[in-house]
């Protein structure tokens, strides 16, 4: 039971998040970022981090951001892992 990246991560990559994880299991899609649900070891350390809390563990994604549990599984087998903090992306 991974913890899921959900629908407000759209567009905020502060990434504060993925400095914190130990196994460094976020990648990195064009406007959000996904968590590897194989890799993460559900240690919650992202999850104070997001300003904007939008990450979950897998039980406690809202219902109306279920779609994403499958969206993080997808997402992540093709998107570049990324373990360092970067400046938004939304002006560029
Ligand atoms: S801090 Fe939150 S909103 Fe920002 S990239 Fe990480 S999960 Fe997404
Ligand atoms: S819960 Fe822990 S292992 Fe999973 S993505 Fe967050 S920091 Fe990484």
């Amino acid at each position: 039971m991974p913890h899921i990246v959900c629908e407000p991560c759209n567009n905020c990559k502060y990434t504060d998040c993925v400095v914190v994880c130990p196994v460094e299991c976020f990648y990195e899609g064009e406007t959000m970022l996904y968590i590897h649900p194989d890799e993460c070891i559900d240690c919650e350390a992202c999850v104070p981090e997001c300003p904007v809390e939008a990450i979950f563990h897998e039980d406690n994604v809202p219902d109306e951001w279920k779609n994403y549990i499958e969206i993080n599984a997808e997402k992540s087998q093709d998107a570049p892992v990324i373990t360092e903090k970067k400046e938004p992306l939304a002006d560029s």
